[in-house]
C-alpha cells in the first residue's frame, strides 16, 4: 500500500461531511445490520417461494457461509489491494475500501463495514446467487452475510484485543499481512485459503515487531 501506517487517528474518505459520515460503524451498528439483513434474505427467499423447509434453509445457508470463507480470501487479494496499475483510479478505489484500514489499523470505526456499502454489496450479491441458485440463493445470501459478520467481528478482535490462545496463529498472520508483508496472508478467519494458493507469509524471525502492533 506504500503509505506509513500510523497507530492513531482517523484517515479521512470524503470531503462533504454527511458522505463521511457514511464512512464509519460500530460493532453495535454491524450486529444489528449484519442479522437484519440476513433475516429479510431469509423472509425473502420464503416470499419468493422458495422451498422453505429447515434442511433446505440449513443446507443453502452452510454453503453460503463456507462460500463467504473464498470471497473474503478472493476479495481482500483481488479487490482491496488493487492499485492504480490495475485500472486508473484504482488507488483511491481500494484506499476507500480497505487502503484506510492498512493506514489506521487500530481506527475502530473502519474495521466494520458501513450501513451503506453493505446494503450495496448485500443487493448485488444477493442478486448474483439469485441468478446462478434460483429463489434458494436467498438462504444462501442469508449464510454469506453471516459470514462475512463472523469474519468482520473477528477482524475487529485481532485488531482491538489479545489473541486467546487458540487463535495466536490467527492473529500473528494478520498482523503479518498488516506490517510485513501486504501481499501474502490475505485470509482473516481462517488460513486454508492462504495455504491452498500460496500465499502463506514468509516465516521471517520478526516476531517483535509483528507482537507489538
Ligand atoms: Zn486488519
Ligand atoms: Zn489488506
Ligand atoms: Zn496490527
Amino acid at each position: 500500500m506504500g503509505t506509513q501506517v500510523k497507530l492513531k487517528g482517523q484517515g479521512r474518505l470524503f470531503k462533504n461531511p454527511i458522505l463521511e459520515s457514511f464512512t464509519k460503524s460500530s460493532p453495535l451498528e454491524s450486529t444489528i445490520s449484519s442479522l437484519g439483513i440476513a433475516v429479510f434474505c431469509i423472509w425473502m427467499g420464503k416470499e419468493l417461494g422458495a422451498h422453505f423447509e429447515f434442511w433446505n434453509v440449513f443446507w443453502y445457508f452452510t454453503a453460503g457461509l463456507v462460500f463467504w470463507s473464498l470471497a473474503e480470501y478472493l476479495l481482500h487479494r483481488y479487490v482491496f489491494h488493487l492499485t492504480d496499475e490495475n485500472f486508473k483510479g484504482g488507488d483511491r478505489f481500494a484506499y476507500i475500501l480497505h487502503g484506510v484500514h492498512h493506514e489506521y489499523p487500530n481506527d475502530a470505526q473502519r474495521t466494520l463495514m458501513p450501513l451503506l456499502p453493505k446494503l450495496i454489496f448485500s443487493t448485488l450479491f444477493f442478486g448474483l446467487f439469485f441468478l446462478i441458485l434460483g429463489k434458494a440463493g436467498a438462504f444462501f445470501s442469508a449464510g454469506f452475510l453471516m459470514g462475512y459478520y463472523f469474519y468482520s467481528i473477528m477482524h475487529y478482535s485481532i485488531h482491538r484485543f489479545k489473541a486467546p490462545k487458540f487463535l495466536k496463529p490467527l492473529w500473528e498472520h494478520h498482523h503479518r499481512h498488516h506490517h510485513l508483508e501486504d501481499d501474502k496472508a490475505f485470509g482473516v478467519s481462517s488460513r486454508i485459503w492462504d495455504r491452498l494458493f500460496r500465499t502463506m507469509p514468509s516465516k521471517v524471525k520478526n516476531k517483535s515487531k509483528v507482537a507489538e502492533m
